[in-house]
């Protein structure tokens, strides 16, 4: 229709006194690299624009969006400037090769249309000239837009159901991870690479006995083995490299299906977002696209992957309401398995220092921070509850502790082989590499100077990597045969000989006491009233119920035990304070924050219990003054202090040196002989046989 059309109708004076621009592109680098011939017909537009009138200097070429894709106009700032030198009306055209496709997308091109036609822009493309004021060809222009874009979704459906149709099949190719690898018939088989086979083995081992990636990554860093990846940028990207396990990568394996055998296609899905940026989404494994179980040789079968799935989410914080997270280094025993009694949701745990201690309190405070209230459902100290249960659990292993010591020694045993196996194995490479760095140098033509130091300098560094490999193997190799003779060996008798002496040793990390636990235990359930219930489920599905008494509250737990200041009533009686402080030390009793006692203690106690000093109860009963005793008896205060040390009257400390007595009675100068008594009078010598002769 447009042929039929004289183009030079439509451009007027008005259009010439404006700019042409010209706006090239191709949507992705290969199509800019390699189908020249578009780029070449792009430019070829430049010369109708100086046929219908242009002049050279007019023509603006907007290149720089080369190597975008016209999806959306996000990212692509050449057809932001086109539009705004539409808007500001400084173009009389805009020339482009298939002009719809300068966006493609519609909504973009429409609007890109409307500026036109409001700012009296005529359009060009290799089909003819138009005006998007006039109203059948602002129609066509439309249309073209709208079937571009539609084409381009066919296009796009085409191709996604293609590699849909082959991946319900289980015949499409993709990359692998690593670990498996295509033979000649494009059949998956597991890597030929034996480290990098069994370093993937053990992963998976170390999984299923710790149960989270983080303790996994934690182990394989003490252990000090290595684990492959592929380089997926620089020279020599998909070569296996070796390098620490990261928390990430092991992610990345325990969700990867391939490594069960299984053929899984559309895990995640892709969505542009408003800004341009494509983002992915996981999916999860009921909305997958296709998913083929054993359809290939993995590592572990589809149940273990299923199951480590669910651990994982187990583990994953995220899963907040009814999580489990998995034992951590803090002493509470019971640690996310402890559910609140009243409102059945988990219970979390707080520790507070008392004396160099960490004191576990089990809290109930979702429904408190949920709604703002000011209580928490339920508070409970934890030390006794965690005290109580391990009591149990001793009760119970009592009778199959050795065999669970045998397995458990074999299990570490060979951990610790085949931790030391995959080092070796480690090793073995670098010298090979080595080996093979010193070859290629040797061969070498030694005219080629150049190229013979490349090789040496390369040989060099990979002796360097051999020599570090073999100090970290050894350094590795000596450090567990240390933990095994030292530490392990101790434990693992004791724990053949006595669970319980293994579960009170304070060796024993939290970690491992907390697994133990858990091996047994699903949850344990609390409910505080008058007394504490707690209903344990066993992971058997029996169940047991133990009724604690409360819990002291942290003053009650320092108040001194009532047997003490008993104790202490009684001791007052015949003895004065400084020495009831020894008594009760030599009894083996203790202060309620578990000291030895002072005399500062005693004194403490007894005001605070309002118990009679000595003082007191010695003058209730009657006990005289030196100084009344002097009077009634009529001899003088010095004298009846000299007869107290010759043991002539019974006398009673109150405090250190200082004493009440007993009325002897009037009678009793004269009962005392007379050779003593004088003696005693004048102050004259002590003599043993003057002290016994009463
Ligand atoms: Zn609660």
């Amino acid at each position: 229709m447009n042929n039929s059309t004289p183009s030079h109708h439509k451009v007027r004076t008005d259009h010439l006194r404006r700019d042409a621009y010209l706006y090239v592109r191709q949507s992705s680098m290969r199509q800019v690299l390699e189908n020249t011939e578009s780029t070449k017909r792009q430019y070829q537009l430049r010369e109708r624009a100086l046929a219908l009138g242009w002049i050279s200097e007019q023509i603006r070429v907007i290149d720089c969006d080369q190597g975008r894709s016209g999806a959306s106009d996000a990212g692509r700032d050449g057809f932001q400037q086109l539009v705004v030198e539409v808007s500001l009306g400084n173009a009389g055209i805009v020339m482009g090769l298939e002009v719809s496709r300068l966006a493609r997308n519609n909504a973009d091109w429409q609007r890109l249309l409307q500026l036109c036609a409001f700012s009296d822009t005529l359009i060009l493309d290799q089909d003819g000239l138009y005006d998007p004021g006039a109203f059948n060809d602002r129609l066509l222009l439309g249309l073209k837009g709208t079937m571009s874009e539609a084409e381009l979704h066919v296009l796009k459906s085409r191709l996604q159901q293609g590699i849909v149709n082959k991946a319900r099949r289980g015949e499409l190719k993709i990359p692998l991870p690593v670990g498996l690898a295509y033979d000649e018939l494009d059949r998956v088989v597991l890597s030929a690479d034996t480290q990098v086979r069994e370093t993937l083995k053990k992963f998976f081992v170390t999984f299923r006995r710790l149960r989270a990636a983080s303790a996994v990554v934690k182990e394989f860093r003490r252990e000090n083995v290595q684990v492959p990846h592929y380089s997926r940028t620089g020279p020599k990207s998909s070569r296996i490299i070796w390098g620490d396990l990261t928390h990430s990568q092991a992610l990345r394996i325990l969700h990867n299906p391939r490594y069960a055998g299984a053929f899984a296609y559309g895990r995640t899905r892709t969505r542009r977002s408003p800004d341009g940026i494509v983002r992915y989404h996981k999916q999860t494994q009921e909305n997958w696209t296709c998913l083929i179980q054993d359809r290939h040789e993995g590592y572990i079968s589809w149940d273990e992957y299923q199951s480590n799935q669910r651990i994982l989410t187990g583990n994953a914080q995220a899963f907040s309401n009814d999580r489990r997270p998995p034992p951590r280094e803090g002493p509470a025993l019971l640690q996310g398995i402890i559910v609140c009694g009243r409102c059945g949701k988990r219970m979390t745990v707080r520790y507070h220092h008392r004396r160099g201690q960490l004191i576990p309190e089990y809290i109930c405070q979702r429904v408190k921070i949920e709604h703002g209230l000011s209580n928490n459902c339920q508070l409970v100290p934890g030390a006794s509850i965690d005290q109580e249960i391990g009591k149990m659990l001793v009760g119970m292993m009592n009778s199959e502790n050795i065999d669970i010591a045998v397995a458990v020694q074999r299990e570490l045993q060979t951990r610790l082989d085949e931790a030391d196996r995959l080092r070796y194995k480690h090793v073995e490479r670098c010298r090979y590499e080595a080996d093979l760095a010193r070859r290629r140098y040797l061969k070498v033509d030694p005219d080629k100077r150049y190229v013979a130091e490349v090789l040496e300098a390369e040989w060099n560094g990979k002796l360097r990597t051999l020599d570090e490999a073999q100090s970290a193997y050894e350094a590795a190799k000596e450090r567990d045969f240390t933990t095994l003779n030292q530490n392990h060996t101790a434990v693992l008798n004791a724990l053949t000989s006595d669970f319980s002496t293994v579960w009170q040793n304070d060796s024993l990390p939290n970690r491992d006491r907390k697994r133990i636990v858990r091996l047994l235990i699903e949850d344990v359930t609390i409910i505080k009233d008058t007394k504490l219930t707690c209903h344990i489920r066993f992971k058997g599905g029996t169940c047991r119920t133990l009724n604690l008494p409360l819990p002291k509250s942290a003053s009650e737990q320092r108040r001194t035990p009532p047997e003490v200041v008993k104790a202490i009533d009684e001791l007052l009686y015949d003895h004065p304070e400084f020495r009831v402080a020894d008594m009760l030390t030599e009894r083996g009793m203790k202060s309620g924050t578990g000291q030895s006692f002072t005399l500062d203690h005693v004194m403490r106690i007894r005001i605070a219990y309002g118990l009679p000093n000595r003082w007191t109860r010695l003058r209730k009963r009657g006990k005289l003054l030196a100084r009344e005793l002097a009077d009634k008896l009529g001899i003088d205060c010095r004298k009846i202090r000299r007869c107290r040390e010759l043991g002539l009257f019974p006398a009673h400390e109150y405090r250190r040196g200082k004493y009440l007595y007993d009325d002897p009675g009037l009678g009793f100068v004269d009962r005392v002989p007379k050779l003593k008594m004088n003696a005693c009078l004048k102050g004259s010598h002590i003599t043993k046989e003057v002290q016994y002769a009463t």
